[in-house]
């Protein structure tokens, strides 16, 4: 079969490799769409800590079951459309032992610490598909993963209908944090963002912005709160002035939601965490429950059209341009996901 293979760092061949074997409990996806990650940019830069090369990277993905070898009784057959949650959990640490495979000590993924989706085929635990309905497309559903994302840190957030919500970071992940938020029963939803072309994207949703960088903008904000600042900050941007202007922006007994994955190691004003008896939450990833209702919000927002998934995806490559659209990622030139056609 055909893949893209990172075989060393800042290099992706695109080569002949042998279709991978499967073994009892997994089948064999024949990917449709796979969706390229910040991770992955953070990886073939040599910059991810555990991700080690060769390795076929990838793991936002959906395809078509094409074999699948199971003793044990199944719902799946061959020809279903699936997604993968692309988890693997040691099973065996504390946190894997209170069914929090999500943050499992060893934690490792799909497509960073094995074989992925940049390939014709990729072969995936059984226990990991989920069967997707036709009323979703392949593109949009190539957003599953991200979307569990933001899925996942709203459940972590606890938001309650009526809510104020900032988000911090308007990036393809903040502007589905804020989606999410918004179908959850958030009042309004606001952007912080500083990025000129990320402003009109997050406003073509219909959200509205401030610029921290612009005089006035805490009072702004302080107006569309009655000045009680907000219920849940979302701080996606992972920089220091995201982080301090949360806790600044986060109402007394708020919530601070950290998403973003910060580059060096922030500084927090505890001052204002202990003066506003506030909530700092970490959040990681997603569980397996999460990405199952994922696939059906994103029914609903589909269905109800909520918001035009379309217009997330910037741009769509081929899978021996993959390397190509990772360097228009580096180069800071694309607004939303970018997605690899099989
Ligand atoms: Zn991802
Ligand atoms: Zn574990």
């Amino acid at each position: 079969m055909k893949a893209a293979v990172l075989t060393e760092w800042e290099k992706i061949e695109y080569k002949e490799v042998p279709k991978p074997q499967i073994n009892e409990g997994e089948c064999l996806v024949r990917v449709a769409y796979a969706g390229i990650c910040g991770s992955d940019l953070h990886i073939y830069n040599g910059h991810h800590p555990t991700a080690k090369a060769p390795v076929i990277l990838g793991h936002e993905f959906v395809g078509v079951i094409e074999a699948l070898k199971t003793s044990q009784p199944t719902t799946f057959k061959i020809g279903d459309r699936v997604v993968v949650e692309p988890l693997i959990s040691c099973n065996a640490c504390e946190a894997c032992r209170e069914g929090n495979w999500h943050v499992c000590r060893t934690l490792k993924l799909l497509g960073i610490h094995t074989d992925g989706a940049f390939a014709e085929y990729v072969k995936v635990d059984l226990k990991k598909v989920i069967k997707i309905s036709d009323r979703l497309s392949d593109r949009v559903a190539a957003l599953t993963e991200p979307f569990a994302v933001g899925f996942h840190v709203n459940q972590r957030a606890g938001l309650k209908n009526g809510d104020n919500v900032l988000v911090i970071g308007g990036g393809p992940i903040g502007l589905i944090v804020g989606m999410v938020a918004k179908i959850g029963g958030a009042a309004q939803v606001i952007f912080s963002e500083i990025n000129p072309a990320r402003i009109k994207q997050i406003e073509s949703f219909g959200f509205t912005t401030i610029n921290p960088t612009q005089n006035g903008a805490m009072e702004t904000l302080n107006q569309l709160t009655n000045n009680a600042g907000f219920d849940v900050v979302f701080e996606v941007s992972g920089s220091q002035p995201g982080l301090s202007f949360a806790v600044q922006a986060c109402k007394i007994r708020g919530t601070v939601v950290l998403v973003g994955f910060p580059a060096k190691e922030p500084e927090c004003d505890n001052l204002k965490v202990f003066f506003k008896e506030l909530k700092l939450v970490g959040t990681r990833v997603y569980t397996f429950t999460d990405f199952q209702k994922t696939t059906k919000m994103l029914e609903n927002i589909v269905q109800q059209k909520l918001f035009d998934l379309e217009k997330l995806i910037s741009d769509t490559y081929e899978l021996k341009d993959l390397e190509q659209a990772l360097l228009v990622m580096k180069a800071g030139g694309n607004l939303g996901k970018i997605l690899v056609k099989l």
